[in-house]
Formats: C-alpha cells, sequence, structure tokens
C-alpha cells in the first residue's frame, strides 16, 4: 500500500513539475550546463541504454536510464538529434564538442536521433555491421565511451532489407562496456555448434561461400567456451555465444568483442586462435571491464593468454604452433614499437593515437602470463585468474589488481616480468 501511495505522489509532482518546465521555459534548465560552461565532471552515469533502430531511415530512438537524476553530458558527435524529452517533457539540449548536454534530467532520458554510415570502423559500416571500439559509439548512440561506466542494454532493429537477416541480441542484462554493443546485417545462414556443461549454446553465422571456413575455425569452440566457464567461472552474457562473420573494410583484420554475437572479419572466419580470442572477451574486456584505458592489457593480454590456453587443452597438438606464431608476432610488434603494454596513469592516453593500440599489450600480455605459469605453474595461475574474474565480474578493475591477485593468491611477486613485458618501452 505504501508503495503505491508514493508512486501516486510521485506522479502528481511531474505532472506539475511538467507544466511548469512548460510555461516557464528555462526553469528546469541549467544554461552554463548546456553552454558546455560547467564542470562535466559532474555529469550523471549510465545505467540502461534501450536502442529502437530504424536501419532503413538511419534514425533511432535511445532510451537512456541514468544512475541518478541530474546533468547529463553524452557522447553524440556523429548523431543528428532531433529530440530530447524526459519524464517532464520536451527538454532544451545543446549538442557543444561532441556531446549532448542537458540540464536537470528527470527519470530516462530520451533521444531521437538520426545516424550515418562511417568507414573508418568507428560505427555503422559499409559491409553492414557496426564497431564502436574504442570511443565511436557516439557515431550511433548517445554514451559515455568510458568502459569503466558499463551499461546494460536493448537493441531492437526494423528496416532490415528483404534477403538478409540482422544478428544481435535483444537484451543484455548485465553490465558492459559501450563498445560492446553491435549488430550485423547480411545474408547468413546460422549453424548450432553445440551446449556446453553450463547449458551455453553455441553457434556460428557465415556469409555466402563461408561455410567451410566457419566450420573449421569453430570446430572446438564449444570445448574453449565449455574451459573457460569451468576455469574462470560462469558467463555473464546470455543463454547463447555465437560467432559472426562480417565484412570490413582493408586493413582491418581478426574479430571484434560483440558479445554474445562476437564478430569475425570473413578472412579470419577459417582461424581457431581468433574466435577463442572473441569467446574469452566475455570473460574479460567485457565480462571485466576496464577501468582506465590504460588497462587495455587486462584486456587483450588476458585473453591472448587465455584463448592460447583454453586451445592447447582442448586440442594439445595446436600448443605449439600457437605459442610459435605469438612469438612471431612479438618480435613483429616489438619491433614497431608504440606505448608499453601497460602505460601508467588513468584516462590520459589516447589509446589509438598515442599507439597503445598496438599487438604489444596482446603478446607481451600474454607472454607475461605464460611467464608466470612457468614460474607457479599454469593450473595455479588458471585458479588465480578464475577467482579473479569471479571477484569483478562485470565490474571494471585493473592490471594492478590483477598483479596484486598473482602476489597474494601464489606468493610470487611477478614484479620482475612485469617491468621487461609490461612497463618496458620499446
Ligand atoms: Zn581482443
Amino acid at each position: 500500500m505504501r508503495d503505491r501511495w508514493l508512486v501516486s505522489l510521485l506522479l502528481t509532482s511531474v505532472a506539475l513539475t511538467a507544466g511548469c518546465a512548460t510555461d516557464a521555459g528555462d526553469e528546469v534548465d541549467d544554461a552554463d550546463w548546456l553552454d558546455g560552461k560547467a564542470d562535466g565532471s559532474t555529469a550523471v552515469n549510465v545505467k540502461a541504454t534501450n536502442l529502437d533502430v530504424d536501419l532503413a531511415a538511419k534514425t533511432a530512438v535511445a532510451t537512456i536510464e541514468l544512475e541518478r537524476n541530474g546533468n547529463v553530458a553524452l557522447e553524440a558527435g556523429g548523431l543528428t538529434v532531433t529530440d530530447v524529452t524526459d519524464e517532464r517533457g520536451h527538454r532544451q539540449y545543446r549538442v557543444t564538442a561532441g556531446k549532448l548536454r542537458v540540464s536537470n534530467v528527470r527519470g530516462p532520458l530520451v533521444v531521437s536521433y538520426g545516424f550515418t554510415g562511417h568507414d573508418m570502423a568507428n560505427g555503422l559500416l559499409p559491409g553492414g555491421s557496426t564497431v564502436v571500439w574504442p570511443y565511436f559509439c557516439g557515431n550511433l548512440f548517445p554514451c559515455h565511451s568510458q568502459p569503466a561506466d558499463g551499461t546494460t542494454f536493448t537493441l531492437a532493429l526494423t528496416g532490415v532489407p528483404a534477403g538478409k537477416t540482422a544478428v544481435y541480441p535483444e537484451t543484455i542484462d548485465a553490465e558492459a562496456p559501450p563498445y560492446m554493443i553491435a549488430w550485423a546485417v547480411g545474408a547468413y545462414t546460422k549453424a548450432s555448434l553445440g551446449t556446453t556443461t553450463a547449458g551455453t549454446k553455441i553457434g556460428v553465422h557465415w556469409l555466402p561461400g563461408g561455410e567451410t571456413a566457419a566450420r573449421a575455425g569453430t570446430k572446438n569452440l564449444t570445448k574453449v567456451v565449455d574451459w573457460y566457464e569451468k576455469t574462470l567461472g560462469p558467463y555473464s552474457f546470455g543463454t547463447e555465444m555465437a560467432a559472426v562473420s562480417v565484412v570490413w573494410g582493408e586493413g582491418l583484420y581478426g574479430g571484434m568483442e560483440h558479445h554474445p554475437y562476437f564478430h569475425v572479419a570473413k578472412d579470419a572466419m577459417n582461424d581457431e586462435v581468433t574466435h577463442a580470442h572473441e569467446a574469452a572477451h566475455g570473460w574479460f574486456g567485457d565480462g571485466v571491464r576496464l577501468k582506465c584505458w590504460e588497462d587495455f592489457v587486462l584486456s587483450e593480454g588476458t585473453v591472448s593468454y587465455l584463448s592460447a590456453r583454453a586451445l592447447s587443452k582442448v586440442s594439445p597438438a595446436l600448443e605449439t604452433k600457437i605459442w610459435a606464431d605469438y612469438k612471431d608476432e612479438l618480435a613483429a610488434a616489438v619491433a614497431e614499437g608504440g606505448a608499453p603494454a601497460w602505460p601508467r596513469g588513468c584516462n590520459q592516453i589516447d589509446i589509438i593515437t598515442d599507439k597503445l593500440f598496438t599487438n604489444l599489450p596482446y603478446m607481451e600480455g600474454a607472454f607475461f602470463y605464460k611467464d608466470v605459469a612457468d614460474k607457479v605453474g599454469a593450473d595455479v595461475l588458471d585458479g588465480v585468474i578464475g577467482r579473479f574474474y569471479k571477484k569483478y565480474k562485470n565490474k571494471p578493475a585493473s592490471m594492478q589488481d590483477m598483479v596484486d591477485a598473482i602476489k597474494r593468491d601464489t606468493g610470487f611477486d611477478p614484479k620482475a616480468i612485469v617491468d621487461a613485458r609490461l612497463r618496458k618501452q620499446f
């Protein structure tokens, strides 16, 4: 009874305020906030992102649920915003310096907008799929691109061209990094690959002519995911996981961690390591999010190690070749240079322009764990990584947290390996 009474009171106050806002105009609007003069660090974080997308019209309605009422600054630089409402009704807004600013938001923020295609792996791509990693979500939906600010998602797509299907998750109930959401539209054929012991259904979607490569690349995928679930803990992004072949442009290769339907470039569909790598992001990168961009190695280094470890366990003949290939990749990455695999600081680096996005975090990260495994035992290290996952599942964590966990759980201080592999500038 008390709950219902409270709701009716709230509704009354909303109705009154909405009337005032419309009449008085700017009573609820903070001009300094709208103009971008106020301190942006007080902006409210995102709790849930609900997207209703019309692919034919390239328009969408985003309903953003916030962690609390207050001033909002969301990345929206690539969007044409046409209307913004909250519980009070239509709201004043500005898009300044790539950010959609609305003051004193009450209840969910509903943003109507148009979007456009992009061909630099930064939004809706010509091939029909989307990529917004690392910080391009503002080309597709209003967002906070910081992976530490996790969000749940719902997604609905209309306007899919005849003869094509759209592969996307309708709901993501656990908090995920903003770059995790994606869709892929194409002439897909789907096959089921099996079910893990924990009940997760594994599948693969290929494009015309792609079946042979897709089956080769995913032949151990169910066993690999089963190993992740048994070794690390439960998968948090639903009861299904699938690999989806996508057509990216020139110069893009590998895959992208769009769980639960992760994307693999058409040319990499026959590569088992790529599938195992993207699947592992369900636990690290997506499952455990990055506290700071500088912690990129906690995502890529950890999954590069885990994918090698899982494939070696389920198909031992692969182990020697995977680590030999990693060694070659490491040598090439060192020769090319870039930021240290684990730079100091927190969100002071631009992951792309400051060259943290090289193969160094992937490969130095993988060899960091391999060196630690040589000291403490690979099974013992599996236990450390599994406990770490369970502790930080659907939360942000740092590479320092992992180093501390290794030291605490095993008694072995990996500092010398950290210095030689992760902090070293090449
Ligand atoms: Zn990766």
